[in-house]
């Protein structure tokens, strides 16, 4: 190990310890919290261990009320919270739930909340995974898309870290639409997601970006080890047994895609796809079934 290399590592390791510091607090307040229903707040906890997020405030006041604030003051305003709920509990006698205690500060002291509305915590978190995918097919949406890859650039852009996109379209599918109809082709749809969703790493991100057009970000990952993955893919539709496929010309459903890697290829989530579907289109042009990569 370099000498470089093992400063990042002890960095890391230490961002990772107080992180675990700060999770373990809020755990602990959070465990006396007779609210149990907390997934936001339990979830944003675990990623931010799991990540080395050091946005975990932000993210914590985010979870609760949707506030985007700047990770400074959104740590001011959680240990205010905290002091808030201890207040109320203790004037009431018994233990009041860390949303309450958000709600009542911001809303009647802070006032950064002005109009609110009660809804059950898991209707809620349905209302707004319907609003970021894909009613067909169950994946992300283009816009929620942009907004993990804006994060996740941010992110590898702080640790110094690559990650790769993987663009691609099936080919032809008009003539499977114009053959077996619209209906046939919204469930070949379905079950392609369904296939290549299965084969990527749970953390990789796919998205429907358009029509037949879908997106994958491999986070952390460098274009060869993307290229290899992407590559496979392409086989595994290729090989996939997918019904009435034969209409097509190659007789088989393939795809055509294009992959990038950040920061070399693009800085930004905009020249990064631009990049990606540049390469796409190179796929398309010298025959399709194939991965370009920039
Ligand atoms: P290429 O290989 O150049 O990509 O050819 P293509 O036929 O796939 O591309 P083109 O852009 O000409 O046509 C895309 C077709 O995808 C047109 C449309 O009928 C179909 N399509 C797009 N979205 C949907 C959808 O949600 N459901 C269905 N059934 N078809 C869709
Ligand atoms: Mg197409
Ligand atoms: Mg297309």
């Amino acid at each position: 190990m370099t000498l470089a290399e093992e400063g990042k590592e002890k960095a890391a390791g230490e961002e990772l310890e107080i992180v675990e510091d700060l999770g373990k607090d809020v755990v602990e307040v959070l465990a006396m919290d007779k609210v149990a229903d907390t997934p936001a707040i339990s979830e944003t906890i675990r990623q931010a261990v799991e990540k080395r997020e050091t946005r975990l405030f932000h993210d914590l006041v985010y979870a609760l009320c949707q506030l985007d604030l700047p990770e400074k003051l959104a740590q001011q305003r959680w240990e205010e919270i905290l002091k808030h709920k201890y207040l109320m509990s203790e004037k009431m006698g018994r233990n009041v739930g860390i949303h309450v205690a958000a709600l009542d500060y911001f809303q009647n002291i802070t006032k950064e909340l002005k109009y609110v509305t009660m809804m059950d915590v898991y209707r809620y978190h349905q209302t707004q995974q319907d609003a970021v995918t894909d009613w067909l097919t169950g994946i992300y949406l283009k816009n929620h898309f942009y907004n993990i890859l804006e994060k996740e650039i941010t992110r590898a852009q702080r640790l110094d870290d690559r990650l790769s996109v993987f663009f691609f379209d099936i080919d032809h599918f008009k003539i499977y639409n114009d053959t077996h109809g619209h209906l046939a082709g919204d469930a070949l749809l379905k079950e392609f997601v369904e296939v290549v969703s299965a084969s990527i790493r749970h953390y990789d991100i796919i998205a429907r970006y358009g029509g037949e057009e879908f997106v994958i970000l491999f986070p952390s990952t460098n274009k060869p080890t993307a290229a290899k993955i992407s590559n496979q893919i392409r086989q595994l539709v290729e090989d996939y047994p997918f019904p009435g496929e034969m209409v097509l010309p190659a007789h088989v459903l393939t795809i055509s895609g294009g992959l990038a890697e950040f920061p070399v290829d693009g800085a930004d989530v905009q020249t990064l796809l631009a990049a990606a579907d540049k390469a796409l289109y190179r796929s398309k042009q010298e025959g399709r079934n194939r991965v370009t990569v920039c």
